[in-house]
């Protein structure tokens, strides 16, 4: 771990003003102090935003939506009342993921910036072009059963391992910015990237932004919904596959439909092609098998993750299956995979 200096700012201002080169933000520190273990992300100075009590607020937006605030915690996200009421399926994919004690620490902003999970990627003994571009790709050819089937590129087959952020890009969330030359907001469609041959680039975020907030729309589908990911363990491990749907109904026909992936592709996996074709369409297994087939064209495997290509097909049938009856959801009860 090399030598690094440790400043806390107070304000927004103040942690703007810190940005440099080699700056980085810490907030709850689950995957980043990790990763400065493994010697991965080298940090000169750390930025302790934790004090910003302006970035550590849910609150309602006037067009009837909610703005969730950077540092608050995934657990309290999770269980707050407005989110809880309108954006069940926000608070069931939060509570599906790490652990209790992990939701505590981790916040909102740093879940959208947490880093893949690929094994290599936290071995520095293997070529890795996320950690060291140019380097090469240890999992193509390698053990690659937790990776990419959607959107991979012959740099990089990792996966966007979050399960917080399949259900706010299902929701149409946008995130807030700020950086010394002003603020932006970026729609979650475009906040992640595919690896192309730039696999070292996870995010469009610009070098010295800070996310402020969450924005998400007042559409929350909290009448039918479902959140479903499937692991190797029934708690405490990333997704192999997850689902997340909402619909919005009536007399059996779907008026919307939103339909999310996650653990198959380098970003949370929507096709909006697949959403459109469900419209008008009575909420039935045959148009949702049919949105299936829509979502996983052109899906590819690389030897042990082939059987992601039929689980992910599978799952979301079963979790449009799963929306029409949203008294599954259960909060931290998942059904057997
Ligand atoms: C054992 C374990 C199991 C886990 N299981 C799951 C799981 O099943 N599902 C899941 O979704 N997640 C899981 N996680 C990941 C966890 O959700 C993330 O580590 C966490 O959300 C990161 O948030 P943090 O506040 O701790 O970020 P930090 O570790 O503090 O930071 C992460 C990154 O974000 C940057 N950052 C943080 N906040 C900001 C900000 N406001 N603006 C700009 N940059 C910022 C930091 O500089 C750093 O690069 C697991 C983690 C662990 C350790
Ligand atoms: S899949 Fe991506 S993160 Fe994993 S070894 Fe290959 S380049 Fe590195």
């Amino acid at each position: 771990m090399n030598n690094f200096s440790y400043t806390r700012a107070h304000s927004l201002d103040e942690a703007i003003q810190t940005i440099g080169n080699n700056t980085k933000f810490i907030a709850g520190g689950t995957n980043l102090l990790d990763l400065m273990k493994y010697n991965i992300e080298k940090a000169g100075l750390l930025v302790d935003i934790n004090p910003i009590d302006s970035l550590r607020k849910i609150e309602p937006l006037p067009g009837g939506g909610i703005r969730l605030g950077a540092l608050v915690t995934n657990a309290a996200t999770a269980y707050h009342p407005l989110v809880e009421e309108r954006y069940p399926l926000l608070s069931k994919a939060i509570l599906a993921g790490a652990s209790a004690q992990i939701r505590n620490m981790a916040t909102n902003g740093g879940n959208l910036l947490q880093r893949t999970r690929c094994y290599y990627f936290y071995d520095p003994n293997t070529p890795c072009n996320k950690r060291e571009p140019g380097s090469g790709c240890s999992a193509i050819g390698g053990y690659n059963r937790i990776m990419a089937v959607l959107g991979a590129s012959l740099s990089c087959i990792a996966v966007f391992p979050s399960d917080m952020c399949v259900a706010l890009a299902a929701l149409d969330a946008v995130v807030n910015v700020s950086a010394p030359d002003g603020d932006r907001c970026l729609a979650f469609a475009d906040f992640h990237r595919l690896p192309g041959d730039t696999p070292h680039m996870d995010n469009n975020l610009r070098p010295g932004e800070i996310i402020t907030s969450i924005d998400i729309p007042e559409k929350g589908f909290p009448k039918n919904y479902s959140y479903l990911k499937i692991r190797d363990r029934n708690s405490y491990a990333f997704a192999l596959v997850s689902v997340a749907t909402g619909f919005e109904l009536e007399s059996g026909i779907i008026r919307e439909a939103r339909i999310a992936l996650g653990g198959v592709a380098h970003m949370p996996w929507r096709v909006l092609e697949a959403e459109e074709f469900l419209k008008g369409k009575p909420a039935t297994d045959m148009y949702f098998s049919e949105a299936a087939d829509i979502i996983m064209r052109g899906a590819a495997g690389f030897e042990h993750n082939n059987f992601k290509i039929k689980l992910a097909r599978r799952a979301i049938i079963r979790n449009c299956t799963m929306a029409l009856h949203p008294e599954t959801q259960v909060p931290g009860a998942q059904p057997s995979a």
